[in-house]
């Protein structure tokens, strides 16, 4: 998860217009009668900051729909932004989910549902596999439960989840949990969006292949635990550098690696992982006697 900045030098609006006279298009002629429509579509989209709960439908006919569509898949001449967002998007922390690459875009609103929108740049983020996992995934049925939206959801710069270790070990149970009250504005969105397109993207499982990194070599997981720390405050202080750091280098508060170290500072977590790192039997970064 991560608050990005929207593109912003492509006209969408011209580049429809260039395409509803384009002869040689699956969409021609019929785009001509929805041009109007469509740009309404999108005016109201950005109008609404990207609010997935608020954004008017535009409905097409099927056959247009389609077209549009394809002209995703196969961009026309004309669309120069979805090659370039392809290209940009290669790289970098997945602002849907948190996990540490991407390699495609997302719709976020799905184009199988909302066609209208399926060549239209604020609809379009970087994303990775998560992309495939979520499918058509939106809102949810109770006040407040959608998927957020990288360009416009400011909360996304925010942290927002962090893991959380139960009955420690050599294989604790791992959940992650919104650090937001269930009180705040923005919970229902952020918890959706966790169970919607952060869990079902692998979260859990990278948390389970961290700990199990930690357990075999703490250095691993910060460099400075190759030796032991002196105190409980020596200790924190040297996971909040890491997680710190993961967070500036992975430009987001909400990547996995910051997930992880975050939930490792929780008190009943960070007391028992001080206790191990201590363990006088135990010799420099060797593995965790547990
Ligand atoms: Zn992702």
């Amino acid at each position: 998860m991560n608050r990005l900045d929207p593109p912003i030098t492509f006209d969408d609006a011209a580049a429809l217009d260039t395409l509803a006279s384009n002869v040689r298009l699956g969409s021609y002629p019929a785009l001509a009668a929805h041009l109007i429509a469509i740009k309404a579509g999108y005016s109201q989209y950005v109008g609404v900051h990207g609010n997935v709960l608020t954004i008017t439908p535009v409905v097409l006919p099927k056959a247009l729909g389609k077209s549009l569509i394809s002209h995703y898949a196969s961009p026309p001449q004309d669309l120069t932004n979805i090659g370039e967002l392809r290209e940009e998007s290669a790289v970098g922390t997945c602002p849907m989910c948190g996990s540490l690459h991407t390699w495609s875009l997302d719709h976020v609103l799905p184009k199988e549902t909302h066609p209208a929108f399926a060549i239209f740049t604020p609809n379009l983020v970087p994303a990775c596999h998560c992309n495939t996992k979520r499918g058509t995934a939106l809102v949810g049925p109770n006040p407040g439960e959608r998927i957020l939206h990288p360009y416009f959801d400011d909360v996304l710069a925010e942290r927002n989840l962090a893991a959380r270790f139960d009955d420690l070990g050599r294989a604790p149970r791992i959940t992650i949990r919104v650090l937001r009250h269930h009180t705040d504005p923005a919970y229902p969105a952020v918890s959706f969006h966790l169970e919607k397109v952060v869990l079902p993207a692998g979260a859990r499982r990278y948390m389970i292949k961290r700990w199990a990194r930690l357990v075999r070599q703490p250095s691993a997981i910060a460099a400075n635990l190759s030796r032991r720390p002196q105190t409980l405050g020596e200790l924190t202080d040297t996971l909040e550098r890491e997680r710190d750091r993961a967070d500036d280098s992975r430009e987001s508060k909400n990547n996995w690696d910051s997930l992880f170290l975050t939930g490792l500072l929780d008190a009943h977590v960070i007391g028992w992982l001080f206790d191990r790192l201590v363990d006088p039997l135990r010799n420099d970064d060797a593995p965790l006697r547990i």
